[in-house]
């Protein structure tokens, strides 16, 4: 369990989520609990997440933030197994290009009712019933480095919470965890996907499937794993002929990647350019 917070606070906010089976539902916290998980920044009250205002802090916290910062955090988090440091540089590198848009309701709403908008699923003045439930979105993040990195309403938490914890600096050995993570890439049969990688990955990282699978998707929105191409989430590149959309839990562009495509040394350099010579070396 993570220990970038307290503790008591975590396992409240755990408890809340997840049982040895897997989710609990419904959810519930003890009112006590949950006062006290509140007063550690481990829980939170429902949020209004308003279309404009939300966009707007967004766009602030992606011009306060370096590539090279949730790139350092990405790494520490490797070897102290924290999860949560490695989901920021997923929700960066997709905010990032998130492109400038008015509210645009979307589409299906039944005649006369409110919606949200069908670009970012941001409400356009959100009332009370609409509040965002942060608590979710904090255990996944802690518990598997973050789920919904495309999702504004997470990019704007996540990166927030980024900025409030310490900034991190890479060991020899997070270093030494990363470059074999890309040495596992090359010894990949070309047809590999992503999910070859994850199997291929459990011998070579400390970690559970579910964190893998975190781990890689956030590789390849941020273009480090990527097709020939790929630019960023937002791009309009397709991926080669021979690729088609996959229903598979895999989000895209992850379920595009192959191994021949290898790992990109451009987004190496943006995103950990004081250790590219040693992450690239063969
Ligand atoms: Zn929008």
């Amino acid at each position: 369990m993570s220990t970038l917070y307290d503790k008591k606070a975590v396992k409240i906010l755990f408890d809340t989520h997840w049982t040895s089976k897997g989710w609990r539902s419904p959810f519930a916290t003890d009112p006590a609990d949950l006062a006290y998980a509140i007063s550690q920044g481990v829980m939170f009250p429902p949020v209004l997440l308003p279309h404009d205002a939300t966009l707007q802090r967004l766009r602030g916290l992606c011009d306060s933030i370096s590539p090279s910062s949730v790139g350092d955090a990405f790494l520490f988090g490797l070897g102290s197994k924290e999860p949560a440091l490695r989901s920021a540089l997923g929700s960066f590198a997709v905010a990032r290009f998130l492109p400038a848009h008015p509210f645009t309701a979307y589409p299906q709403a039944p005649a006369g009712r409110t919606t949200f908008c069908g670009d970012c699923h941001l409400w356009l003045t959100p009332t009370e019933a609409q509040a965002e439930d942060l608590n979710v979105l904090n255990f996944e993040r802690l518990k598997w480095g973050g789920v919904r990195h495309t999702r504004v309403m997470y990019q704007v938490f996540d990166l927030e919470q980024f900025r409030a914890l310490a900034p991190r600096q890479p060991t020899g050995e997070d270093v030494a965890l990363f470059h074999r993570i890309l040495a596992t890439i090359r010894t990949l049969p070309p047809n590999a996907t992503a999910g070859h990688l994850e199997k291929a990955l459990a011998s070579a990282i400390p970690s559970n499937k579910n964190e893998r699978r975190r781990l890689i998707e956030v590789l390849c929105l941020c273009g480090v794993l990527s097709y020939p191409g790929y630019r960023h989430y937002f791009d309009d590149t397709v991926p080669p002929k021979g690729r088609p959309y996959r229903d598979t839990d895999w989000g895209i562009p992850a379920m595009y990647w192959r191994a021949e495509d290898g790992y990109s040394i451009e987004r190496l350099k943006e995103y950990f350019p004081k250790y590219v010579s040693e992450l690239a070396a063969a």
